[in-house]
């Protein structure tokens, strides 16, 4: 399959202030993470806050500079580029933001907000500028009548349509949504994922799409990966992975969905013990050990590899194939009427 972009073991420390006598410490934020997008897909990333996918979104546009590892787009390694060639690079790349009111400037209108990336592009027409703007915004469900109107005028749902327009204007060969529906009211989130998903369909593009709630990942992707602390730790085909996860934390996210179904009640949920650690001082071994009800001495000591175990579902965990985490979940979706 075609790649339009290979991740390998990228991190990003940040640094915090360990006081004048003491050692610099880090923010292990994204911790040796590799994962490929091939053309045409959608791949989700989820896990909880904190977990570092939203660095890992600024880190793959190079928005911020990686600590180590590659991040090869449409086969150039872009962390060795200079400011000149990544602005190339990042026309070629659209993001949305989870808030759109502060992704878009107050004093541009729509059409400056979105004219800016074709001028800016060498679009110097004004007639093709204009007309290609009114295109867009029918794409995105908003008609011509928008051109005019500033941020404050339009709703949470309009904005994030705008934002979605910047996104792509360019035709971007790799879109990243980082929480687009989070901020927005529940009753617009579907109409903007149908939106996202309708245009990956008109257009071709290729996503990758972040998010702390699994159910909406698994709305939108083809595959999924799952981070935990600054690492990967399951990723694999969309459906499998939540219907069969391999790891305690997949199957705990899965499980601890707040369904308002009374049949639920008795469904015995794979419980995790406390909070997500500190990602200044993670611990040892298996980063999830603190939480996991299955862990054992060698999972306190030893870090378990991200491994293949067959048809591109990979797996970090020392328990795999002794372990039945699935089982939770099959239990969960037979109640809640097969998911
Ligand atoms: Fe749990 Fe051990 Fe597997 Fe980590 S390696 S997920 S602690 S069983």
């Amino acid at each position: 399959m075609d790649k339009v972009l290979v991740v390998r073991d990228l991190r990003k420390y940040f640094p915090v202030s360990g006081g004048f006598f003491r050692r610099p410490r880090y923010v292990r934020a994204v911790d040796g993470v590799s994962f490929d997008v091939a053309k045409g897909e959608t791949l989700g990333l989820v896990g909880e806050s904190g977990c570092g996918k939203s660095t890992l979104a600024m880190l793959v546009m190079r928005l911020i500079e990686p600590t180590g590892g590659r991040i090869i787009f449409k086969g150039v390694d872009i962390t060795a580029l200079d400011e000149e060639r990544l602005k190339e690079v990042r026309r070629d790349m659209g993001i949305v933001f989870q808030d759109p009111y502060s992704s878009l400037n107050p004093r541009m209108t729509v059409f400056q907000a979105l004219s800016r990336p074709l001028v800016l592009h060498g679009v110097r027409d004004k007639a093709e500028v204009r007309r290609r703007v009114i295109e867009m915004l029918e794409l995105v469900g908003l008609g011509e009548e928008f051109l005019e109107r500033y941020p404050h005028q339009l709703s949470g749902g309009q904005l994030q349509r705008v934002a979605i327009a910047r996104a792509i204007i360019l035709n971007p060969t790799l879109t990243i949504f980082d929480e687009p529906t989070s901020s927005l009211d529940v009753s617009v989130q579907s109409q903007i994922l149908n939106l996202i998903l309708d245009l990956q369909r008109r257009l071709g593009l290729t996503y990758i799409f972040i998010s702390h709630d699994l159910m909406t990942v698994r709305h939108v992707s083809d595959r999924i990966a799952v981070m935990y602390l600054g690492k990967i730790v399951e990723m694999g085909d969309a459906d499998e992975v939540f219907h069969s996860p391999l790891h305690p934390y997949t199957a705990a996210l899965i499980t601890s969905f707040p369904l308002p179904n009374p049949r639920l009640k008795g469904v015995r949920r794979l419980q995790i013990r406390g909070e997500v650690p500190s990602a200044i001082n993670p611990p040892p071994g298996c980063r999830f050990h603190t939480r996991c009800p299955y862990a054992t001495s060698r999972c306190r000591k030893e870090e378990p590899r991200l491994m293949d175990v067959g048809h591109g579902h990979m797996v970090a965990c020392h328990r795999y194939g002794e372990i039945d985490v699935a089982k939770h979940v099959r239990e969960f979706w037979r109640a809640y009427g097969g998911g």
